[in-house]
């Protein structure tokens, strides 16, 4: 890790590290380390921002996947919808979105999307079904 970026190398014998997004995001940052763990050489300009790692109790990284969301319309409003699921704020300027179910059914789970439009997951686990919606001609969501 440098920077906060990853590197993989396409072998065990390689001193070449490429960006873990070479892929994804056709990057074409790498370093160089030679046999005695000195990095010789880099090219550190990415084309995307550092990817999020969750390091868990053993240690390892594991990558966080964005999650993917929808801002949609709908007759109450504009509506975020994640994993099926619709998610209100309160305000223009909240960040935290919650459970379009919330009252109905007591349901507490919330996202947050921060400025950059990251949704960041808070929690998941809704106690119901995800709402069944009609989308109109107009790509208004009416809820059935
Ligand atoms: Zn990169
Ligand atoms: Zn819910």
């Amino acid at each position: 890790m440098v920077q906060n970026y990853t590197f993989s190398r396409s072998n065990k014998n390689s001193i070449v590290w490429a960006c873990s997004s070479r892929h994804a995001s056709r990057c074409e940052a790498k370093v160089k380390i030679d046999k005695d763990g000195t990095l010789v050489y880099h090219l550190l300009t990415h084309n995307h921002p550092p990817p999020k790692y969750h390091v868990t109790n053993t240690g390892d990284y594991i990558k966080i996947k964005p999650i993917d969301y929808k801002i949609i319309k709908s007759s109450r409003g504009k509506l975020v919808m994640v994993q099926g699921y619709t998610f209100s704020s309160p305000n223009k300027q909240s960040i935290v979105w919650t459970c379009s179910s919330r009252n109905s059914n007591r349901c507490t789970a919330k996202v947050k999307i921060d400025r950059q439009g990251t949704l960041a997951c808070d929690n998941l686990a809704h106690n119901h079904p995800p709402p069944k919606y009609h989308i109109t001609d107009t790509g208004v969501y009416v809820k059935i």
